[in-house]
């Protein structure tokens, strides 16, 4: 099949083959056609299948006609995070270059004035995240009722992040009449429910969800202790790494891009982030500093970096293994594009077994260990304060370990809140909050000191170069001597003199 076979219009062929596309992905070769017709869609493709052109191209055909009224944007694009908002729009540009039509951006973290402005002048396609849209609408500065095309882009996501009400909020906004072009990398019962009640028949087009992986990608597992020792191990990975050009490294959770990639910040790596936490523009530059080459390391979380156009990289690092195996594909599928090479190391610790197990089933083969198993996996060589309190139950170390490690920004690896732990004694500070988390119950020390906790904000809020820094941390201070400064209530009670004994009759008195 050829693009020209699609029925698009010679504008919009000309974006094509200027972009150096030769013939059409499976998703673009089945829904553009029903697009053009005017058919509701159902497309249940992830990224990197082509679908940001499969509605792009039928929609830019489409808008040649008509023209857009002052507030009354024509076509509406949902995205779930900001970064893919700005990619659809770089689409636009691409594929829309021999049009003249205006493109709205309207997403979160951005000032209202600019982007109020070009709706006001009228705009021919609306690309939004839910949040900013409703916000906008509102406050009145938006009509939803000229819409001729609305396009909902990863609806599961959406659905992970908690966006369905605003959407079903935004389909009852938008006319009836409007037709429907809706993205799915899966289906699960929320979505089936939403596109029975929001599209009119439409042509469901399926692409395979891909459960293989390159054959031009080496992978391997990297067996190392949990907690701070993983930071170790992701450390000497990448310095031992030949022909590492640049890297992804995932996290689990957002809050640990933050912490592993100050880490490495701190460590000297080039490195960025990527994560929902981030204003805007502190995401864009980031991204754009890593496609630029400006940072050769950029750590990320699923959800920030899921549908971005991340040009080829050389190594992608799991420093959490995925507990949804399709991650796992999503992720190491960032490198080895277009038959090239790419390496993609996992770590892993006994906790993430199971995860292993499932990715293994998932792929259809073992991924080899690079280096020793978990069995054969030496004592913890990271950095003390870096090491894992386990082990070292109730300690006075231990504790101390623990309250560096969230000093130095360390994880919470359970992810639970002090909230549902046991009450404290005595105010619980962020510091003992970040030991608490990470050990099982079992595991956690008997009692935290109230004292510790103190310094551990007091150590987080210096200023001081980090080795003077570590040093104190393992300072205990002068020894102790008996008691200390705690006296035990017994002994400050008032000693009443024993009645003075009774001659002995026996000692001759
Ligand atoms: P998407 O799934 O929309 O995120 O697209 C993934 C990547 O595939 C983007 O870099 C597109 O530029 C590229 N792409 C889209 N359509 C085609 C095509 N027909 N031929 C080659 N590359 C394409």
């Amino acid at each position: 099949m050829q693009f020209n076979e699609l029925g698009l219009s010679d504008k919009v062929l000309a974006a094509v083959e200027a972009s150096g596309y030769t013939s059409p992905t499976p998703i673009q070769a089945q829904a553009i056609p029903q697009a053009l017709a005017g058919r509701d869609v159902l497309g249940i493709a992830q990224t990197g299948t082509g679908k940001t052109a499969a509605f792009t191209l039928p929609m830019l055909s489409r808008l040649e006609q008509g023209r857009a009224r002052a507030r009354m944007p024509r076509t509406l694009i949902l995205e779930p995070t900001r970064e893919l908002a700005a990619q659809v729009e770089e689409s636009f540009a691409k594929y829309g270059a021999n049009h003249k039509l205006n493109v709205a951006l309207l997403i979160g973290g951005v000032s209202f004035g600019d982007q109020e402005a070009k709706i006001t002048r009228g705009a021919d396609v609306l690309i939004a995240t839910p949040g900013r849209l409703i916000d906008f609408f509102e406050r009145g500065k938006l009509l939803l009722t000229g819409i001729e095309i609305l396009v909902i882009d990863e609806a599961d996501r959406m659905l992970d992040m908690g966006f369905i009400p605003d959407i079903e909020k935004i389909c009852k906004l938008v006319p009836f009449t409007r037709q429907t072009l809706f993205f799915s990398a899966t289906m699960p019962p929320e979505i089936t429910r939403l596109t029975e009640q929001f599209l009119h028949n439409p042509v469901r087009v399926e692409v395979a969800r891909p459960s293989s992986t390159a054959t031009t990608i080496r992978q391997g597992l990297v067996a190392s202790h949990g907690h701070g020792a993983k930071r170790e191990t992701l450390r000497k990975l990448i310095r031992g790494e030949e022909n590492l050009k640049n890297a992804i490294i995932f996290c689990n959770r957002k809050r640990d891009v933050a912490i592993l990639h100050k880490s490495l910040d701190k460590h000297g790596f080039s490195v960025g982030a990527l994560h929902g936490d981030m204003d805007q523009r502190a995401r864009m530059a980031s991204l754009d500093a890593f496609k630029n080459g400006d940072v050769n390391l950029i750590v990320c979380s699923d959800v920030a970096a899921r549908g971005l156009d991340i040009p080829d990289v050389s190594h992608v690092f799991n420093f959490d293994a995925p507990t949804h195996p399709e991650d796992y594909v999503h992720r190491i599928g960032r490198t080895g594009r277009a038959g090239r090479s790419g390496v993609a190391l996992t770590i892993v610790t006994d906790d993430d077994r199971k995860y292993i197990d499932q990715i293994e089933k998932l792929i259809g083969k073992s991924i080899d260990w690079q280096g020793p198993g978990l069995e054969e996996l030496g004592p913890d060589e990271s950095p003390r304060y870096e090491r894992s309190p386990r082990g070292r139950r109730g300690s006075e170390r231990g504790e101390r370990r623990g309250f560096e490690k969230r000093a130095h920004g360390e994880r919470n690896e359970d992810g639970k809140s002090a909230e549902t732990r046991e009450p404290r004694r005595e105010r619980a500070p962020r510091a003992e909050r970040g030991f608490e988390a990470r050990a099982p119950r079992a595991e956690r020390p008997e009692r935290d000191r109230g004292d510790r906790g103190d310094r551990g904000e007091r150590h987080e809020n210096r200023n001081e170069p980090r080795t003077r820094r570590r040093r104190e941390d393992h300072d205990d201070g002068p020894a102790v001597v008996g008691l200390g400064d705690h006296v035990p209530s017994f002994l400050l009670r008032p000693v009443r003199p024993k009645p003075a004994a009774k001659p002995n009759k026996t000692n001759g008195d």
